[in-house]
């Protein structure tokens, strides 16, 4: 019984229903939702989900939206530059000519 639970956390709630398959995987969701998050605003770990995507930080009381269940990664217009030279098949060929 103490094993079946192992790692369930905040889904163990539910106690012996709805399979465990099914448990571990919103016991996965639910723990990255529950932990504090990175505020992109003021860098702080204080950020709570208010709603579905919806983000509020209690350090500077920013509301944002984001992912459903995690804050996610900014990406820094560097980051973004690289992502779309690497995705973009005209300038891989435009290289493989030079
Ligand atoms: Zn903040």
């Amino acid at each position: 019984m103490a094993d079946a639970q192992k790692g369930l956390g905040p889904v163990k709630r539910f106690g012996t229903r709805y399979g465990r398959t099914t448990k571990h995987k919103l016991a996965k969701i639910e723990i990255e939702m529950k932990k504090d998050h990175k505020c992109p605003y003021c860098a702080k770990p204080k950020v709570h989900r208010v709603s579905y995507g919806i983000w509020k930080c209690d350090k500077c009381k920013n509301i944002f939206t984001a992912r459903a269940y995690t804050v996610g990664q900014k990406l820094s217009l560097i980051d973004q530059a690289a992502q779309m030279v690497a995705e973009s098949p005209r300038l891989k060929e435009a290289d493989e000519e030079e």
